[in-house]
C-alpha cells in the first residue's frame, strides 16, 4: 500500500549533500564545537551526478557478508567505493554486494538464547523512517525484521518516505515492497512526504498510521539478530510505561561487518547535551549483580540513543509523541528520555535484544537551509527551556554557542514551546534534579550540595585544565590562564569545602592520581567511583588532598605539572589552590 500525504510545513526543498559530524566511528560522540559552522567543503568537490545518485547498485554475490562477515571490495572497485561513499556516508559498493536477506551470527548470551516467553505478547508495528537512503541497506532492515521476527507479532511494517529524492526509492520501493508484503502476508505501507518533515515528523507520521498494540522504531539502516523482538515485547507487556531499547551492535561503515557492543553501557548525556554512552552507572550495576539477579532482565539508561526502540502506542500518544518543532534531527531522544523519567515512565535497554545499525561518521544529508549546528542547538535549547529547569541556564553558560542561536533566532526556535510546557505541566512530571538524582546519580552536572568553577593555583595564579576539548578529555591535568567567564574545560564540580568527594568535569572525566606514592601525576581519566579519585578541599592551607594517599596536589616549580607530595604544613603557595566558585543556576 502507498500512502501520499501533504506536509504542510516544510524546512524547503533541500539537495542531498551537505554534512555534519557527530558521531565518532562507533557512533557514540557527538562533538558540536569542532563542526560548527564549519561546513565541509570537501563533501563539495565530489560531483555526484545525477546517474551516480539514482542507480540502484545491488548485486549480491554468493556468499558476500553471510554471518556478519566484514566484505572487502576488490582492489578495481576501490576508487569507486571512495566516490560513491560520500553519497551514504557508508561504503555502497560493499552493501550492495551482500544479499537482503544475508544471515547473522546469534550473539545473544546463553542465558537469553534459551529464555521462553509468555504467548500473550503484544503485536507492533515497525516504523522505518528514511530519506534519501541507499536501496540494498533499506532493504536488508526490512528483511531482517522479516526473517528474524515471530509474523504473529508484526501487526504491520510502515515505511515513511521523508521526501526521497532517489528514484529508486519511489515506484521501484513500492512495487518491491508490495510484491514482499504479499509473499509474506504482513501489511508493508511507504507512507511519503510530500516536503522534507525530518526524522521527528517522519516518526509521528508513522505513529499517526500505525494499528499495533506496540511501535517499534528502526533505523534505515538496521540489522535485526535472532530474537530481539521478543524480549521488547515482553518488557512492554509487563510494563506499560516503558521505553525499551535493544542493544545496538555495529554494522561497520566500511565493510559492514556485524560488530557486537558491549552489553553494560547506558545512555546519558554531557554538557552540551549531546548523547553518550557511558558504562552503566553504580547504583543501577549493583542492582544488576544482585544475587538472584536475572541477567536477562533489562536494565535502566537515562537517556535512549534514540533511532531504535519499542514503546506502547497508547502511551507514545498519552506521552505527547515528539515535539514536531524539532527539525531534521537530533536531540529527539533526549527530549523523549526526560520526558518519559520524569514524567513517571522508564527508558530502558533489554540486553537479550540485539539489532546492528551502520554508524556513520558524518551525515550524507541537508539540514535545509541552516547549519547542521544551528539545528541541532535550535533543537537541544527546546529541550532546555522544557526540561532542564534551572539547568537551562548552565547550558547557556557552558554553550555560549546556543545562547547566541537563541538571539539570533529566538522566535523560530522557541514556537509554540508554551504547549510543550504546559503538556509537563499537565503530565505533572518531576523536576531535572529529580531526574538527575534518582535516575542518574553518577551525572556530572552541578547542583546545590557541589561548588561549580575555576581551581586557580595560587603559585602560578593559573588555572587546572581539561587536556583535550574533545569527547575524551584524558589525560595529564594541564594550566592555563584562567577564564574570567564560566569556560567549560576549566569547570569542574567539587565537593564543599571539607568534604570528601570527586572532583568531576564534562564528559564523565575525574581528577585521579592513579599511585599512592609521591610524584604520581594528577590525572583526568573517566569517572570510576573508585577511592583513587577521591579528594578533599582543606580551607586551613588551601590544599587537596587526596583521600586514598593522604598526599597533596601540588605543583613544580616551573608551574606547569602537576603531582601529589607530601601535605605541608606551612602555608606552602605551591600546594595552595583556590576554588572560583561561579553561578551556573542564574539568568
Ligand atoms: N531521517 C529522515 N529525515 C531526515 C533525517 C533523517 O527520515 O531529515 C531518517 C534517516 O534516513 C534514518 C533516521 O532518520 O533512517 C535516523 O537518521 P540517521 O541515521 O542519519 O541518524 P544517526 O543514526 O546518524 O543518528
Ligand atoms: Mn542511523
Amino acid at each position: 500500500m502507498v500512502v501520499d500525504m501533504k506536509n504542510e510545513e516544510s524546512n524547503g526543498n533541500d539537495n542531498i549533500i551537505s554534512s555534519r559530524s557527530n558521531t565518532d566511528k562507533n557512533g557514540i560522540h557527538i562533538i558540536v564545537g569542532q563542526y560548527m559552522g564549519k561546513g565541509f567543503p570537501w563533501i563539495n568537490q565530489i560531483n555526484l551526478t545525477d546517474d551516480l545518485l539514482n542507480v540502484n547498485n545491488y548485486s549480491p554475490l554468493p556468499n558476500y557478508g553471510e554471518n556478519g562477515s566484514p566484505v572487502y571490495v576488490p582492489k578495481m572497485d576501490h576508487t569507486q567505493a571512495k566516490r560513491l561513499f560520500a553519497i551514504n556516508q557508508f561504503n555502497i559498493v560493499a552493501s550492495d554486494m551482500i544479499s537482503v536477506n544475508r544471515s547473522l551470527p546469534d550473539i545473544r548470551k546463553q542465558t537469553c538464547r534459551v529464555k521462553k516467553y509468555p504467548d500473550n505478547l503484544p503485536d507492533t508495528s515497525i516504523i522505518i523512517v528514511f530519506h534519501n537512503e541507499a536501496w540494498s541497506t533499506l532493504a536488508r532492515t526490512v528483511h531482517s525484521v522479516i526473517l528474524r521476527s515471530p509474523h504473529r507479532l508484526i501487526n504491520e511494517i510502515i515505511l515513511v518516505d521523508d521526501a526521497s529524492q532517489r528514484k529508486f526509492l519511489g515506484q521501484e520501493l513500492d512495487e518491491y515492497m508490495n510484491k514482499l508484503s504479499k509473499e509474506i502476508k504482513i501489511q508493508i505501507s511507504i507512507l511519503r512526504s510530500a516536503n522534507r518533515i525530518g526524522l521527528i515528523r517522519a516518526r509521528i507520521m508513522g505513529a499517526n498510521f500505525a494499528k499495533g498494540q506496540v511501535l517499534t522504531f528502526l533505523d534505515a539502516h538496521c540489522e535485526t539478530t535472532n530474537g530481539w523482538l521478543e524480549p521488547l515485547l515482553h518488557r512492554i507487556l509487563i510494563d506499560g510505561k516503558v521505553a525499551i531499547c535493544p542493544v545496538i551492535d555495529i554494522i561497520n561503515d566500511q565493510n559492514f561487518a556485524y560488530v557486537r557492543s558491549f552489553e553494560a553501557h547506558w545512555g546519558a548525556m554531557n554538557w552540551a547535551l549531546n548523547f553518550r554512552w557511558f558504562s552503566v552507572g553504580h547504583a543501577e550495576l549493583k542492582r544488576m549483580h544482585k544475587k538472584n539477579f536475572d541477567s536477562t532482565k533489562s536494565f535502566r539508561t537515562p537517556i535512549m540513543a534514540g533511532g531504535l526502540f519499542s514503546i506502547r502506542r497508547d502511551y507514545f500518544f498519552e506521552l505527547g509523541t515528539y515535539d514536531s518543532h524539532l527539525q531534521v534531527w537530533g536531540g529527539e531522544n533526549i527530549e523523549m528520555s526526560l520526558r518519559i523519567w520524569q514524567c513517571g515512565g522508564k527508558v530502558e535497554i533489554a540486553p537479550c535484544s540485539h539489532v546492528g545499525h551502520v554508524f556513520r561518521s558524518s551525515s550524507p544529508y541537508s539540514f535545509g537551509k541552516k547549519q547542521v549546528g544551528d539545528v541541532l542547538y535550535g533543537n537541544l535549547i527546546r529541550v532546555a527551556e522544557v526540561w532542564l529547569d534551572d539547568w537551562k541556564n548552565f547550558f547557556y553558560k557552558v554553550n555560549p554557542t546556543a545562547k547566541q542561536i537563541l538571539h539570533h533566532d529566538r522566535n523560530d526556535i522557541l514556537k509554540d514551546i508554551e504547549k510543550r510546557i504546559d503538556l509537563r505541566r499537565k503530565l505533572n512530571c518531576h523536576s531535572f534534579e529529580w531526574f538527575l538524582e534518582n535516575v542518574w546519580p553518577e551525572n556530572f552536572f552541578p547542583n546545590t550540595n557541589t561548588t561549580f568553577g575555576h581551581i586557580q593555583s595560587l603559585y602560578s595564579k593559573e588555572c587546572m585544565q581539561r587536556p583535550s576539548n574533545g569527547v575524551h578529555p584524558i589525560g595529564k591535568v594541564i594550566m592555563a590562564k584562567c577564564s574570567i567567564e564560566i569556560y567549560g574545560p576549566q569547570s569542574f564540580i567539587i565537593p564543599l569545602t571539607g568534604e570528601t568527594g570527586y572532583i568531576k568535569s564534562d564528559e564523565s572525566v575525574c581528577i585521579d592520581a592513579n599511585s599512592k606514592k609521591t610524584n604520581a601525576s594528577i590525572l583526568l581519566i573517566g569517572c570510576n567511583q573508585l577511592e583513587r579519585q577521591k579528594w578533599r578541599y582543606d580551607s586551613k592551607f588551601k590544599q587537596i588532598i587526596h583521600i586514598k594517599s593522604s598526599l597533596c596536589i601540588t605543583i613544580d616549580r616551573r608551574k606547569t605539572t602537576l603531582s601529589l607530595a607530601k601535605c605541608l604544613s606551612n602555608n606552602n603557595k605551591r600546594q595552595a589552590w583556590k576554588i572560583i566558585s561561579q553561578n551556573w543556576n542564574n539568568d
